[in-house]
């Protein structure tokens, strides 16, 4: 046996390889593989079609007893042994056939197929949460002994995770300013595995190279995972760049009303394989009635992602205009310094836009207070609009200095703009800054 029918070996038996061997030991699992998993009563309806259509027909499960337009919710846990289990069971492809909920229903399959079709990939798996599919990845596609590149300013609880519990893992971790190219390749070393980024960073919406990210990658071996939660698939496809692995919190834009959790993964079946069989150990799928909700409401995604996007852009331009404003965080804005993921968006930045308010942390608490529409709470991408300070919410764990360092600074408000009418939006953040005027202008009267 060589060497190389070695390695080829190991990996068929699902061990992992060697600590160092990176991305080219996964081009060696060389069975055949389909898109999916499916069945022929999914629907899968051209890839060259638009996000609407695709959003709205892609993956419905076509129940040929019933003829329901909609999918129907499977419950079920288990599913009656048949011929095609047995084969499955025999040919190793139990990821294709229904057995049990854990390795997949065909409610799950439905929407795993229409994120697969938003994404333009070939196939996904859908998980209880964002972080499940966030941990599940890493694990899935890293080693014991692997080195994994990432940004000081991911969101919390993916930081959170790889500096507790990676490294306990026995995985080597570097953060890195993501925005710099630099700085990235020079943090490389002979067993980086993985590069793990985020398109648009929270809160101040620094923008990835993604083009150049992706070709130091491919010089180096190493496998690129985009969590693409800030901007969802209409603004951003970054397996279309050469990303391996793209990466949801679907709790936010693609389930889009603020009613339930979950998480997505999207690229080759090949690495969704590898995920899939990490989600059946760690458990993390999701449960069908909420893959009924996250599949409805994938169906007005690019509806809402436009409505959003016109009500951002809006605001951003509306606060970059204002007296009370200090400074606006909005890739739409001329003084936006992040080209490279400028250019890849063409317009469509997501429904997020950060600002200071002068006076502040207590100004913009007392800005927060009198908005009447936008409600005071943590989270993103829902229908309704939410407004919260890092300062007292994802970088609470900081002190003044490292706030400072990160770029938090007093006053600093993020706001994830929802569907609302548009006038009433601005009237309300008008009157809400206007009546900050008003307190200064008692407190001068005070003091007169
Ligand atoms: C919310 C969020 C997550 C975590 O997702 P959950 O669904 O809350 O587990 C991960 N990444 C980003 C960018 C997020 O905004």
């Amino acid at each position: 046996m060589t060497d190389k029918q070695k390695k080829t070996n190991l990996v068929a038996e699902g061990q992992m390889p060697q600590a160092g061997a990176k991305k080219t030991w996964m081009d060696q699992l060389n069975r055949k593989r389909v898109p999916g998993p499916r069945t022929t009563n999914h629907h899968t309806p051209s890839r060259d079609l638009g996000p609407s259509t695709l959003g709205i027909h892609a993956g419905t499960y076509q129940d040929p007893v019933s003829g329901a337009v909609g999918t129907p919710v499977f419950h079920s846990t288990t599913f009656l042994f048949q011929e095609k289990t047995y084969d499955a069971f025999f040919e190793g492809v139990t990821r294709d056939v229904p057995i049990y909920t854990r390795y997949g229903n065909p409610t799950q399959w439905s929407v795993q197929e229409k994120v697969a079709a938003l994404e333009n990939a070939e196939s996904a798996v859908v998980f209880s949460s964002g972080m499940a599919a966030i941990a599940t990845t890493i694990f899935a596609l890293m080693n014991r002994g692997g080195h994994i590149i990432s940004s000081y300013d991911v969101y919390g609880g993916t930081y959170n995770l790889l500096r507790e519990d990676l490294h306990q893992a026995g995985r080597e971790i570097t953060f890195v300013d993501s925005t710099k190219i630099d700085e990235i390749e020079a943090a490389i070393q002979p067993n980086t595995q993985m590069f793990l980024f985020e398109g648009l960073s929270n809160p101040l919406l620094k923008g990835l190279p993604l083009k150049s990210i992706c070709e130091i990658a491919r010089k180096h071996d190493i496998l690129v995972v985009i969590d693409n939660t800030f901007l969802s698939p209409t603004a951003l496809k970054p397996l279309d760049y050469g990303v391996d692995v793209v990466i949801h919190s679907a709790t936010k834009y693609l389930n889009g009303h603020s009613d339930m959790t979950a998480g997505v993964a999207a690229g080759s079946r090949k690495y969704m394989d590898r995920i899939w069989a990490q989600m059946l150990r760690f458990g993390g799928q999701l449960d069908p009635n909420s893959c009924f909700l996250l599949e409805r409401g994938m169906k007005t995604l690019a509806l809402r992602m436009k409505a959003h996007v016109e009500n951002a852009n809006a605001i951003a331009e509306a606060l970059s205009q204002h007296a009370e404003i200090k400074k606006v965080y909005h890739p739409s804005l001329p003084d936006y310094e992040f080209d490279e993921l400028k250019e890849l968006c063409n317009g469509h930045y997501g429904g997020v836009v950060s600002f200071e308010i002068k006076g502040g942390d207590a100004a913009a608490l007392r800005f927060l207070e009198n908005l009447k529409i936008p409600q005071v709470a943590t989270s993103l991408g829902g229908i309704e609009s939410l407004v919260s300070m890092p300062f007292n919410t994802s970088h609470s764990s900081l002190n003044d200095h490292q706030r400072q360092l990160v770029g938090i600074r007093p006053g600093l408000v993020r706001l994830s703009v929802g569907v609302e009418d548009i006038d009433d939006l601005l009237s309300d953040i008008s009157q809400a800054l206007i009546a900050q005027d008003e307190v200064k202008d008692k407190q001068v009267e005070a003091y007169a």
